[in-house]
């Protein structure tokens, strides 16, 4: 079996936690590393993160004592230590890529669950499912940065991430032409408890700052091709979108109106769905879910709280679909904020890049 070094860098904060978690018992990796910010620094990695803890599992045993480096002033070392990196880090874009490049120029890839990078042009934007093949842009990166080894890839936003897979192998098989998504967030989304942010309870915002643009824009990315040192985003389907901050602690629910070039036959887009396998089912990663789509006939389902944990959160349910007045069709779709949304699908991307041999061991 292999194993790899793994250091994560924000591993303080919400997703940090997540990486934490998912790390325990990881068969391929073993955490070598937990970064912060200067303020967590010399602490234990218990008493950094405090009265912060928001897993719903106990903080693993073997990182309670670890001794939280610093993100900044210790990348030699913390390069030297391991064979990679993940980052989740809350600063501005600026510092995010100064960070970033520091790392991936040290020799040390990058898996960045920040948004910071996510259009710089020879950085690969992955959903493992949808895009493996944008990691070949990886040798035009190293060849930018002068490393051998070190690079920065990204996953995207987390509110794309339940409509962009149900809509993925339909755009293959039906051309899609024009998208209407209202998504409705989860307060983890921002990094928040109930504690933490009291306003949500029994309480809807109509506005993430950034959010829309995000979930309109890097579908594109995603769809987009390599084309010699960059990726070129695709042209189409027009997107529109609308996101909504909802009092739900974990998981991003989107209702989806789509046209399509040709249009499809419900059935045929349910058998579609039922047979799609992306390559990370292919190679079996461990974090990769078995069945990626997951279709429900019940009227009523798929729900938040039955269902964002399905297949270790990294699944995607979709439901209600049906045909529309103004569209060709609508469904609504789930998926985990910050297991696949988030931590879940940056681990998977760290397996695939393992499993395909860009990243190795030093
Ligand atoms: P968060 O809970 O606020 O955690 C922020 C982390 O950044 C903490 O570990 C914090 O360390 C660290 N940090 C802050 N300032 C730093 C500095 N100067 N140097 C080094 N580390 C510093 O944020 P989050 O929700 O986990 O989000 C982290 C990133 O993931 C953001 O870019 C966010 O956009 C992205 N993301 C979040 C989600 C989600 O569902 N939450 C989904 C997708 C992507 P200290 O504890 O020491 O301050």
């Amino acid at each position: 079996m292999p194993s790899y070094n793994v250091g994560i860098v924000g591993a303080t904060g919400m997703v940090g936690q997540r990486f934490v978690s998912l790390m325990d018992g990881h068969p391929w990796f073993h955490t070598v590393a937990l970064c912060a910010s200067s303020r967590s620094a010399g602490k234990t990695y218990e008493e950094a993160v405090g009265q912060r803890w928001a897993m719903d599992t106990p903080m693993p045993e073997w990182a309670r004592n670890m001794v939280v480096m610093d993100a900044f002033e210790q990348v030699a070392e913390i390069a030297e230590m391991v064979d990679f990196v993940f980052c989740a880090v809350d600063l501005s874009k600026d510092k995010v890529r100064e960070l970033e490049d520091l790392y991936a120029k040290a020799e040390c890839p990058v898996v960045s669950n920040n948004s910071a990078n996510r259009f710089t042009p020879d950085v690969p934007m992955i959903v493992p499912e949808i895009n493996p093949e944008h990691l070949a842009i990886i040798d035009a990166q190293k060849k930018r940065l002068g490393t051998k080894r070190g690079f920065v890839a990204v996953k995207s936003n987390c509110s794309l991430q339940s409509y962009v897979p149900a809509l993925h192998p339909l755009r293959e098989a039906f051309g899609l032409e024009k998208v209407l998504v209202c998504t409705y967030q989860a307060i983890s989304g921002a990094g928040k408890t109930f504690d933490t942010w009291p306003e949500m309870v029994d309480n809807v915002i109509p506005y993430i700052g950034g959010e829309e643009e995000k979930s309109e824009q890097e579908p594109m990315k995603l769809w987009g091709t390599v084309q010699g040192d960059v990726i070129v985003n695709a042209v189409s389907p027009a997107i529109t979108a609308q996101c909504l901050r909802v009092p739900v602690s974990n998981g991003h629910m989107a209702a989806v109106f789509a046209c399509f070039a040709r249009k499809p036959d419900l059935e045929e887009i349910k058998t579609i769905w039922a047979g799609y396998k992306g390559r990370p089912q292919e190679l079996k990663l461990p974090m990769a879910p078995e069945q990626f789509l997951h279709y429900f006939e019940e009227d009523n389902m798929p729900q938040t709280r039955l269902h964002r944990n399905l297949e270790k959160g990294m699944a995607v349910s979709i439901g209600r679909l049906r045909p529309d007045t103004q569209y060709d069709l609508k469904f609504v779709c789930l998926s985990h904020n910050t297991l696949r949304g988030a931590a879940g699908g940056g681990v998977e991307l760290a397996e695939l890049l393992c499993a395909e041999g860009w990243i190795d061991h030093k």
